[in-house]
């Protein structure tokens, strides 16, 4: 398997790091939607964020945490999205688990939005149904 997030978790590709510790490396992302949007990587390989040990998924966390109080400080940012997409549908690119921290100011154009769309009652009522019985 070739992993480019392997790659650079493991130091062979050489990477902008922030912070490294024996399970993560925090690097800078090659296309930033902001200054200093950041990456989470576990060294290990996991695909998603179904496939990581919830261990791991509660220090990488623990983790993001650390780094947003040390943007703000050191970027001078208004506020942080912590962003972990899963699946090629939910905008995943690379299939390697990581964590995207992006500071974000004042009026910056980053589009880390979406549309507000409307819940119906039926819906509410169905949604909540059936994930309440998949979460049992
Ligand atoms: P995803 O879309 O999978 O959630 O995010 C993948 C992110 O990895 C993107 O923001 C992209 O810019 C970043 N990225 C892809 N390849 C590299 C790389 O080789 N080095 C770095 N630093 N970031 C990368
Ligand atoms: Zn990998």
């Amino acid at each position: 398997m070739d992993c480019i997030f392997c790659r650079i978790a493991a130091g062979e590709i050489p990477s902008a790091t922030l912070y490294e510790d024996e399970d993560f490396r925090v690097i800078l992302d090659l296309g930033p939607a902001t200054r200093g949007h950041a990456l989470i990587l576990p060294k290990a390989h996991y695909r998603n964020l179904l496939e990581i040990p919830e261990e791991l998924a509660g220090k990488a966390m623990i983790l993001a945490r650390k780094i947003v109080a040390a943007g703000k400080k050191a970027l001078h940012c208004d506020g942080y999205n912590v962003v972990q997409n899963n699946g090629a549908a939910a905008g995943q690119t690379v299939f390697h688990f990581h964590m995207h921290l992006i500071p974000r100011y004042e009026g910056d154009q980053a589009g880390v939005t979406w549309k507000p769309g409307t819940l119906t009652e039926e819906e509410k009522q169905e949604i909540t149904a059936c994930m309440t019985e998949a979460l049992r």
